[in-house]
């Protein structure tokens, strides 16, 4: 339920509500807008409670949250909302870069592809250190090795760090070097482990299961809201389908959808979203047009030698390309692009 605070509501009445929510067994949580005060009572809805909540003092008004999510509607949040960590930003106007190599391969390839995405307009640096990969015998990550290359690249670039956790094991250590903590398409129904980044103070990018249906991802999403943790990206990465063309299929009507359903920002993958180095360019560039709030690509100095995804990743120079012309897009827009 969405308690309503009446304009000028006073501190008392709020703690009040706060307290009577609580004693109902529900979770309430203040959202403070730009022009009103609106408590959410999280928990299972119970249409008996509204017309108690409805008689306290500064209420304006009870309503329920329609959506099976709670923190992540758009019913109970109208104003987007803006994730920012150091060098980094998306939502309310502002479409991030996340930009680096499928995996953190060498203190070589990371600087690299640091400094040249940072000189492009990059504004976080993506790298796994710990991959989820299909088969075993695949090439696993650096572990913590790689999140100290990590660290080192941000600190010469100042890139905020995006890398993926696999593990709820991993988490303290993960969180003791990344800056945005990425979930992985495998892993966004790893409800523990959802619970577990929803307690950390860094924000989440959480990226769709490849045959999770939008409900489903907003309530991963509502896992790691409901936690505390308030800054969580949603990453349409591709799905599933009948079609070979396309490593996955990118839908992306998950932008307008998602800007609908939720206040949360909107970050597009076209690169594990199409699985073809070609198609990257052209799907960043709509992502923009499609009123993405960021694109995460992946880049490698030298693809062909890659040790992960090297046929979906950009080269310098495409990465360079792709940037120029998301920019003009962006520009037309009067968003702002890095
Ligand atoms: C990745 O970002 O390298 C990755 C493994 O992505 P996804 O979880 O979307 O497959
Ligand atoms: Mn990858």
């Amino acid at each position: 339920m969405i308690v309503v605070m009446e304009p000028e509501v006073t501190e008392e009445q709020i703690s009040h509500m706060v307290e009577r929510i609580r004693q109902f067994g529900l979770k309430p949580n203040v959202i403070q807008g730009a022009e009103r005060t609106v408590i959410a009572a999280v928990g299972k809805e119970r249409s008996d409670l509204m017309d108690s909540l409805a008689r306290g003092p500064g209420v304006a008004a009870v309503m329920p949250i329609l959506a099976p999510y709670k923190l992540a509607s758009r019913e109970l949040r109208q104003e987007s909302t803006q994730v920012q960590t150091q060098s980094f930003r998306a939502g309310c106007g502002v479409c991030g870069v996340i930009a680096g190599p499928c995996s953190v391969e060498t203190e070589e390839q990371l600087m690299t592809i640091a400094r040249a995405v940072k000189s492009m307009g990059a504004t976080a640096l993506r790298g796994g250190a710990f991959k989820p990969r299909t088969s075993p015998y695949s090439f696993q990550g650096l572990k913590e090795a790689g999140l100290k290359l990590l660290a080192e690249a941000r600190q010469e670039t100042g890139l905020a760090i995006v890398t993926e956790i696999i593990s709820t094991e991993d988490v303290e250590l993960v969180a003791k070097y990344a800056d945005v903590l990425q979930i992985g398409a495998r892993n966004m129904q790893n409800y523990r482990l959802l619970e577990a980044v929803g307690k950390v103070e860094q924000p989440v990018l959480l990226k769709r299961g490849p045959s999770a249906t939008m409900d489903e991802f907003l309530l991963a999403a509502e896992y790691i809201l409901n936690e505390g943790n308030a800054q969580v990206m949603l990453c349409e990465r591709g799905i599933r389908t009948f079609e070979a063309h396309t490593r996955f299929t990118l839908p992306l009507a998950s932008v307008p959808y998602l800007h609908r359903a939720t206040h949360l920002p909107v970050i597009i993958d076209p690169s594990h979203g199409t699985g073809h180095t070609y198609m990257v360019p052209d799907m960043a560039v709509a992502s923009v047009a499609a009123g993405a709030d960021g694109l995460i690509m992946e880049v490698h100095p030298d693809p062909e030698n890659a040790m992960s995804d090297g046929y979906q990743s950009l080269n310098l120079e495409e990465f360079s390309d792709t940037m120029l012309r998301c920019r003009k897009i962006a520009d037309a827009l009067g968003k702002q692009f890095g």
